[in-house]
């Protein structure tokens, strides 16, 4: 009979558990000991849970206090010098200090680099390699998960970062090459999985996601040293766990690496299924990533049902696994919690455990179909539901989509001219100045809005506090001496949700919690149905700014491409569909808000950049229908209305073409923390329209000086011509206290208007 795995399960818990536990622990509320038996409870029934949905071998070592790559960076000893002490005196407090840093009794260590794993939003530490360290078994978490479940009578398959991925993921701090620590790092995984067999474990999921990526020969030849070091010695099972994408040109380098067992990943990748079966080495398990793990969508029993037997047809039931595509550590845990979603909305969707169901439902009917077909015609009625469904399908807006000429999304006056244009109305000195977006979302402002959607704050009374807050903002940016003012984002919880909640096609869940990085979880929105604007969503509070200054104000948006990637969306049309629906819905906004007299309108994009493909040969395809998006949201107003966008992160010299074709009449962008180093791109690639390169770092409440400020205007100026720098922080303001922030746009102000002092007279024409 083929069996239903699991690659790794949510550790957070239904009900954001171990995020409370966790941070009662940090800040001295609990104790440690409470923690570790929050966590064991969690793996406790996480793994019956897993098993009375049928699951026979759970997975054990998918559970992390904070984050799975710094489990194994810490279990192969791999701790830079600055937290040993602290790490060697008290582990658990050397673990965290590598998460969040650790600042007490004279030690100040900062935390280890964070980074998105692969194309999701789950974020993980970079380890710190340097020449020349060695490695050592100094945690064996592994075999104490997989002990702690075989107490409990429950055997497991413990996971494993496969060695090579893990180096992958790493960074050295010195320039070196860290492949070059392969054969240090390797016995210490010979010795794991020594005391993992040692324990009983007969197999373990050895993840190895990296196989997905585009490699160079040296990562190649490390995978062959790698498997050929770890095949010498007494070891469980391995099964080599690869998810995210295709192997393509790693399929046979995949399969000539000595393990027993292949899974991958067939949602991103179904059209691999025949070349990894036809090379699949005799008596190898084949692990079929049917469900999807990183969507909540049921899935159809019938096509998955299709693909588990055509796998069992080519190589037997016995070494046939059914398995999510990858680990469910990307959707909520149980549905059962959402009882506010109506039924039939319900009916379409599957977190964690209901996943685990359909694959058992898939096993069973592979076994006898007959006896399976009750259950397979409830599942069926659902997901056809939701294809008929009018809540998903709405002509009107297809046809809008489908009508789109390439043309028309763009705007049809070039820059130069438009800036002319757009000089007469606004009148903006040289070096303009202006924010991001957001103010202070002070504890007075969540307050209010945490009351105002329990229902204890009268609409009227929530609106006039915000009405309040905002004129406050607008005064603030005038003392202040600012050129373009924002609104100040006082109604607004969340950048993607606030626009959500005021579309069609998407529903919220209420606990429908994903972990984002150590104990920050995300609620993202479902995207459901075809995306149309009812009514107009940012027009009102906008106008109201404008009419309280004669300063321009600037509209504020977000991108089509930012609520496309922060959401989970249909799986039933493309993406590039999708985010081309919301890219109507936002034009009509931005048109709107011309209309209403709002002459400046910023569309932020912060998401762009991270929805790049894995394998740079899909680049090209994405950046165009995601630039396009930006386009039919941008390209709808007159030349004179002007255009910004806003991206935070200073890794963009890859795409930075794709960025210039946005059109946008300025944008923002993240570069302080980098000391501008970003410019460099500007210096082989002439950026056509307005840049505004940020001036200051917003994450910490350090006030930078004036002189600071300048200096960094003055490494600007050296690549950016004068007409086209604008002068801004490096991103929204909304985490900030107003005393910093004050004084902060002070320094910047002053350091703007001191660079127009000394600018030639032909440098303002
Ligand atoms: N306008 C948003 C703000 O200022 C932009 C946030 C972001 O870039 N993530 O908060
Ligand atoms: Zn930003």
């Amino acid at each position: 009979m083929a069996t239903v795995s699991t690659l790794g399960f949510p550790r957070i818990g239904a009900k954001r558990e171990l995020k409370r536990a966790v941070e009662a622990y940090w800040q001295g509320r609990d104790t440690a000991q409470a923690l570790a038996e929050t966590a064991r409870d969690l793996r406790q029934r996480h793994w019956r849970l897993q098993r009375e949905a049928g699951v026979a071998v759970p997975p054990s070592n998918d559970f992390s206090l904070y984050d799975q790559v710094l489990d194994a960076a810490f279990c192969v000893d791999a701790v830079p010098a600055r937290y040993r002490a602290l790490a060697d005196a008290d582990p658990l407090a050397g673990y965290f200090a590598l998460a969040r840093g650790h600042q007490r009794d004279g030690l100040d260590l900062h935390a280890l680099e964070m980074t998105k794993w692969f194309d999701t939003n789950y974020h993980y530490l970079v380890p710190e390699l340097q020449a020349g360290q060695t490695f050592a078994l100094r945690d064996d978490k592994p075999v104490r998960e997989y002990l702690e479940a075989k107490a409990g009578g429950i055997e497991t398959r413990p996971v494993l970062i496969g060695p090579v991925t893990l180096l992958w993921l790493s960074k050295t701090v010195d320039g070196s090459d860290r492949f070059d620590l392969l054969d240090a790092l390797l016995p210490v995984y010979v010795e794991l999985l020594g005391r993992l067999a040692e324990a009983g474990a007969a197999w373990v999921q050895i993840d190895e996601p990296a196989l997905v990526l585009d490699l160079d020969d040296r990562v190649r030849d490390a995978y062959r040293r790698a498997y050929a070091a770890l095949a010498g010695a007494p070891r469980p099972k391995l099964l080599l766990a690869t998810y995210f994408g295709a192997l393509g040109d790693n399929l046979a380098l995949a399969q000539s690496l000595p393990v027993d067992g292949l899974h991958v990943d067939l949602v991103r990748a179904p059209e691999q299924l025949d070349d990894v079966l036809a090379s699949l080495p005799e008596g190898r398990v084949f692990s079929a990533g049917l469900i999807d793990g990183r969507n909540i969508w049921r899935t159809h029993p019938d096509t998955a049902l299709v693909v588990a037997k055509y796998a069992r047809d080519a190589i037997g039931d016995e070494r046939l696994q059914l398995a999510p595509s990858c680990s469910l550590l990307h959707v909520p845990v149980d549905l059962l919690h959402e009882k506010a979603l109506d039924d039939e909305l319900r009916g379409w969707l599957s977190f964690a455990k209901q996943k685990v169901e359909e694959l058992r439902l898939i096993a069973d009917a592979l076994a006898d179909e007959k006896a399976a077909e009750a259950g397979l015609a409830e599942v069926r009625g659902q997901v056809d539901s939701r294809r008929r469904s009018a809540r998903v399908n709405r002509p009107e807006v297809a046809a809008r989509v489908a009508a789109l000429d390439a043309g028309a999304a763009r705007r049809p006056t070039p820059w130069s001219r438009r800036q002319a244009l757009q000089q007469e109305t606004l009148g903006l000195p040289v070096f303009p100045t202006t924010t991001i977006g957001s103010f202070p979302q002070t504890l007075d402002v969540r307050e209010a809005r945490a009351r105002f959607k329990s229902g204890k704050l009268a609409e009227a009374e929530y609106d006039a506090f915000i009405a309040a807050q905002t004129e406050a903002c607008v005064r603030a940016q005038e003392a202040i001496g600012l050129d373009v003012l924002v609104h100040g984002e006082f109604e607004r919880n969340d950048m993607v949700e606030y626009f959500g909640e005021q579309l069609d096609g998407f529903a919220f869940t209420k606990n429908g919690w994903v972990q984002s990085y150590g104990s920050r979880c995300v609620k993202p929105p479902i995207v459901y149905g075809d995306v149309a604007r009812p009514a107009p969503m940012t027009v009102r509070w906008s106008q109201y700014a404008q009419s309280l200054t004669p300063r321009p104000m600037k509209g504020m948006l977000t991108g089509p491409v930012t609520i496309l990637q922060w959401s989970f969306v249909r799986d039933d049309q493309a993406r590039a569909q999708t985010c081309r629906q919301i890219a109507f819905a936002l034009r009509d906004e931005v048109t709107d808000l011309e209309a209403a007299g709002i002459r400046i309108i910023q569309i932020d994009e912060p998401a762009l950049r991270e929805g790049l493909p894995l394998r740079r040969a899909d680049w090209q395809t994405y950046l165009d229908w995601a630039v396009e998006s930006f386009r039919i949201s941008a390209s709808g107003v007159r030349d004179d209305t002007q255009i910004h966008t806003h991206m935070c992160y200073s890794e963009f010299n890859d795409i930075i073409e794709a960025v210039a074709d946005m059109d946008a009449d300025a944008i923002s962008i993240e570069t302080s923390r980098s000391r501008m180093e970003l410019l460099d791109a500007f210096v082989k690639f002439k950026y056509p329209n307005g840049i505004g390169p940020g001036v200051y770092d917003i994450h910490s409440p350090r006030v930078p000086g004036e002189d600071e400020i300048a200096e960094l205007l003055d490494k600007a100026r050296a690549v950016i011509p004068a007409h086209q720098l604008w002068v801004n922080p490096d991103c929204g303001l909304k985490t900030r206290a107003w005393p910093e922030t004050r004084a902060a746009l002070k320094a910047m102000v002053s350091a703007a208007r001191k660079l127009r002092a000394q600018a030639a007279p032909a440098d303002a024409a």
